[in-house]
């Protein structure tokens, strides 16, 4: 490897009260990179995700950003940083229109008028839906807003959620263009998805997690080699 990695969790244990559902998880990505986090439902692909984020404390190993170790650092702090997380379900306001929630982009010091800039440069159908409430839009137009505000942020590093819930194969396709789009002007990604198809299309690399562990990791191809007939299906 060429580049170190600018994300890293490194023998990462997690779970919820005396539970643990993630065992000694170890993973990296690049700058510029798209990693597939797959693995059926339950598998701890959330939690991974959300360690991943700052969200979710260990109980033990470490978050690297950039070589940092930032394990326990204030999820605000780590979000001014650069690590924005997409969760599953989009995390959109559904009442406010497009427009109210790109202006509650703010927290990176970007001006309102550069958010919707970005916006809506990345996403053009969003702009003719401005003055549209968001929940009323289809979902595959939500997971643009969702986003486009992700973007509009700056991000160094985006994680995204099954970003695939729900919507038809065409959108998933459409939606991971973009992802593709966005990791090649620098940003890190990390995509976590019950159905491999679309993702590994984007993806530099890829892990299988089943029950807390890492199971398979390669490079796209091996791992839809390996998948084969398992769960490649869905969208
Ligand atoms: P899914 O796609 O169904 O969300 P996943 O691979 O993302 O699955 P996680 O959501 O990380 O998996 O869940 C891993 C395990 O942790 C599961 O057994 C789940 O029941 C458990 N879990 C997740 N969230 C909580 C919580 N808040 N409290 C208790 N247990 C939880």
């Amino acid at each position: 490897r060429t580049q170190p990695p600018l994300l890293a969790l490194r023998g990462v244990e997690a779970g919820y009260g005396a539970i643990t559902v993630l065992h000694s998880i170890d993973l990296e990505v690049a700058a510029g990179e798209v990693l597939a986090v797959l693995g059926p439902n339950g598998a701890g692909k959330s939690t991974t995700l959300r360690v991943a984020a700052g969200l979710h404390r260990p109980s033990a190993g470490d978050l690297l950003l950039d070589g940092r170790p930032v394990t326990g650092a204030d999820p605000v702090a780590l979000a001014r940083s650069g690590l924005c997380l997409i969760p599953e379900g989009r995390g959109i306001f559904p009442t406010l229109t497009v427009g109210e929630n790109l202006r509650m982009v703010t927290y990176r010091g970007v001006s309102r008028a550069e958010v919707e800039h970005r916006a809506f440069t990345a996403f053009p159908r969003l702009a003719q839906r401005r003055r549209q409430r968001a929940g009323t839009m289809s979902g595959g137009e939500q997971q643009m807003l969702a986003m486009a505000r992700a973007i509009a942020g700056d991000p160094a590093v985006l994680l995204l959620d099954e970003l695939s819930m729900g919507l038809a194969p065409r959108i998933v396709g459409e939606l991971y263009d973009k992802v593709h789009e966005i990791a090649a002007t620098g940003v890190t990604i990390v995509a976590v998805e019950q159905f491999a198809a679309a993702v590994l299309g984007v993806a530099t690399t890829a892990v299988v997690m089943a029950d807390g562990r890492i199971v398979l990791a390669g490079a796209p191809d091996d791992i839809r080699g390996e998948l084969q007939g398992v769960y490649l299906g869905g969208p």
